[in-house]
């Protein structure tokens, strides 16, 4: 038997809840883990609750991300001992997730662990990090550079947006945060934003085109933000796009892409190539202080993962959710 997160939906309802479940419900799979951590995104955090349509098969158990020991393999890459990384590929939506203290899963899906990540560190990162770094990699893609100007990252308190912050001070770039949070501002600078700025600023309808401010973008939150950064973006600057806390929408004009050739650079995560997988925790461990992750991160057991993944809904997590799944 092992501990899970289960979500079931039947004539009682939506519910998610700590239980235990037999091994042999485990779906099928190459490789069984044992899983030492696991996070709480946005994505689950939609899944717990049923706030969005994540999962999509039920019972599921929930959890994009996990960091665990290999305890069987069937596949040529892993052996019992290994330490891996699991992060998207429809796991926690499709195929039971890494909110549990067992897994089964495609050893296709898994990274080897990063060093010098512990699982705990790997999961403080987890999808929310991983995609932050990919969007940094689609702004060098796509040719900024430091010397460029300001780079603005919305939704900065949370996950996606901390990891972020913290990857291109580091990296030497002067960030602006923008937040709805003011007493967030000393943690964000702990970061290494040099400048808040209040979310309020871009939340609502604006112009087409608006002053020229920054040289780049992470956007986590979509909707009138991303229209707004989109026209305040300086000429030939770069956004890129992975979220939607604020809205799926994009009520936008072209103005800022056909008048100051502004590039939008869409980043998803959950079916990344594998080669991409390798190249952004390569970098996230050159290029996120190991110290920084301490700061951002709070830890939690699977008691309390109902609760707060209500609370990161309602935006009132900062940062990243840790969740040790054997305490
Ligand atoms: P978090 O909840 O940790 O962070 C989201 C942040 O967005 C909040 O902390 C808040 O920041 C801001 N925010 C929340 N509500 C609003 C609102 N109504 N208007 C403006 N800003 C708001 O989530 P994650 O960082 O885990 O994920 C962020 C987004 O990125 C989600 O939409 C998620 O689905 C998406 N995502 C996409 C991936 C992909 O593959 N494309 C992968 C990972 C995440 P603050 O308080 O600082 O304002």
């Amino acid at each position: 038997m092992f501990k899970a997160i289960l979500i079931e939906k039947d004539d009682a309802g939506y519910r998610a809840g700590v239980t235990e479940l037999a091994e042999d419900r485990l779906p099928a799979g190459d490789v069984t883990v044992r899983v030492d951590y696991s996070t709480l995104n946005y994505k689950d955090g939609l899944a717990i609750t049923g706030k969005g349509p994540v999962v999509r098969s039920f019972p599921m158990v929930p959890g994009i991300d996990l960091a665990g020991t290999v305890e069987t393999s069937a596949h040529p890459a892993y052996q019992p001992g290994d330490q891996v990384v699991l992060n998207g590929w429809g796991v926690g939506e499709t195929h039971w997730g890494g909110l549990a203290q067992k897994a089964r899963v495609k050893g296709d899906w898994l990274v080897p662990l990063q060093a010098p990540f512990t699982p705990a560190q790997a999961m403080a990162i987890g999808t929310a990090g991983y995609t932050a770094m990919l969007c940094v990699l689609a702004l060098e893609k796509n040719g900024v550079t430091p010397e460029k100007g300001e780079v603005l990252v919305t939704g900065a308190a949370g996950g996606v947006g901390s990891v972020a912050v913290a990857v291109l001070a580091k990296l030497g770039y002067c960030v602006a945060a923008s937040t709805g949070r003011p007493q967030e501002a000393e943690y964000l600078k702990s970061l290494g934003a040099a400048e808040i700025i209040d979310r309020a600023s871009l939340s609502g309808p604006g112009k087409p085109l608006a002053k020229e401010r920054w040289a780049a973008a992470i956007d986590s939150v979509g909707s009138h933000t991303l229209a707004n950064v989109c026209a305040a973006m300086r000429y030939g600057g770069v956004v890129a796009a992975c979220g939607l806390a604020q809205g799926m929408d994009f009520p936008a004009s072209v103005a800022p892409f056909i008048l100051r050739g502004v590039t939008l650079a869409g980043v998803d995560s959950v079916y990344r190539p594998r080669d991409q997988r390798l190249e952004a925790w390569k970098r996230l461990a050159h290029d996120l202080d190991v110290s920084k992750l301490d700061v951002l991160t709070t830890r939690i057991g699977l008691e309390q993962v109902v609760e707060i993944a209500g609370q990161l809904l309602d935006g009132r997590v900062r940062g990243r959710v840790v969740v040790d799944v054997n305490s």
